[in-house]
């Protein structure tokens, strides 16, 4: 069998596994390594210290598989059936990817059976999956493999799907059919940076993960700055409001697939996590905590974290029926940072009186 064939066999054999997206890049300098060495130089990556301990070879993949030449890369929609937003203050947003399972799971899941088939044509062959944590610039080789284009609001865009996907690569050290980059773009819409409410989005294509609601209620173990807290709203566990105003999620006649429910039925919304009251959040204990998200995304967060944005919610709320909740978990609340966001939240509600 010649290369484009084997090439072909593993592309359908993806999209049979449920991966949405497919497409094949060979291994080279990513294009944007320079861009993200001076994004991690201007410090927009936060508290996220192993983004920069990691750059060397998230720029050179050989140091991750010596010998590499290929990537696999493939997409998997994550788009829920029925949307998480809601605009009752005193309810719980969470980000569209973390409502179900971790995808993390899933996604290495199918990667594994679909090395495992590539291992049937090469069975000597050396692969290398990644799903998000591995040291791999992937939106770049997402793009050079076709997935997608890169949006004003950094994510990529597929222009028949449109964001909300899930990438996973493998490496290997065979040669494949490459597809080609990917064209598209934004043309003069900037919707995604007029609707960012931290202003997180401080030029086209560039990120201050520091003023993300994401990375706030994701990824930062400390206290979120206090001038962030009222444009957070009600999202306590990401963000997706950049990519919900981006016209690439509207379907459209001749692109009915934007946002189109997944057809992963464990990335279903779990009952917690479709427009929750904020003050039965607050009341989860620690195991109540992990029961209601495990395999979860939203374990990242911790227990914690979680109740520092449930309580940074629940002051942009200014529900004054929150107040005698508050007091009661800040009768118990031994973690000062938590307490401070607590008592953050009861003075808002207060106030409201
Ligand atoms: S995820 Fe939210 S906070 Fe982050 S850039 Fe997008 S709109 Fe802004
Ligand atoms: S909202 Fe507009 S500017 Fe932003 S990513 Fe989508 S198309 Fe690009």
């Amino acid at each position: 069998m010649n290369v484009s064939t084997i090439t072909e066999e593993i592309r359908q054999r993806a999209l049979s596994l449920g991966f949405d997206l497919v497409g094949f890049a060979p291994v080279l300098t990513p294009a944007h390594a320079l861009f993200f060495r001076k994004w991690l130089e201007q410090g927009f990556q936060g508290e996220m210290s192993y983004l920069a301990r990691s750059a060397d070879a998230r720029c050179d993949l050989q140091q991750v598989l010596p010998g590499a030449k290929s990537a696999v890369v493939v997409g998997l929609n994550y788009a829920p059936a029925v949307s998480p937003v809601t605009d009752d203050p005193t309810r719980g947003v969470f980000a569209r990817y973390a409502l179900g399972d971790d995808y993390h799971e899933v996604m290495q899941q199918k990667l594994e059976q679909l090395v495992a088939f590539i291992r049937q044509q090469y069975p000597d062959c050396r692969a290398k999956i990644y799903v998000d944590a591995g040291p791999v610039l992937e939106r770049d080789l997402a793009w050079r493999a076709g997935i997608g284009w890169f949006g004003k609001n950094t994510m990529l865009i597929n222009t028949r799907l449109g964001s909300y996907f899930f990438l996973g690569e493998i490496l290997l050290d065979i040669e494949l059919d490459y597809d080609h980059p990917t064209f598209g773009g934004c043309g003069k819409c900037n919707r995604c940076i007029e609707a960012c409410p931290t202003g997180a989005i401080v030029a086209p294509y560039v990120l201050d993960a520091r003023r993300c609601i994401s990375y706030l209620t994701i990824e930062l173990r400390s206290a979120i700055p206090e001038e962030l807290r009222p444009p957070m709203g009600n999202r306590i566990f990401g963000c997706d409001i950049c990519q919900e105003v981006c016209p690439f999620n509207q379907p459209r006649p001749h692109a009915p697939l934007r946002s189109a429910p997944t057809r992963e039925p464990r990335f279903a919304p779990r009952e917690v996590t479709l427009a929750p009251r904020l003050v039965d959040l607050l009341r989860l204990g620690e195991q109540d905590f992990r029961e209601q998200f495990r395999r979860s995304p939203v374990k990242r967060a911790k227990w914690r974290g979680f109740r520092r944005n449930v309580a940074v919610a629940l002051g942009n709320s200014r529900d004054q029926n929150a107040v005698p909740v508050l007091q009661e978990q800040l009768e118990h609340e031994e973690d000062p940072m938590v307490r401070e966001h607590l008592q953050w939240a009861l003075e808002r509600c207060r106030q409201a009186g």
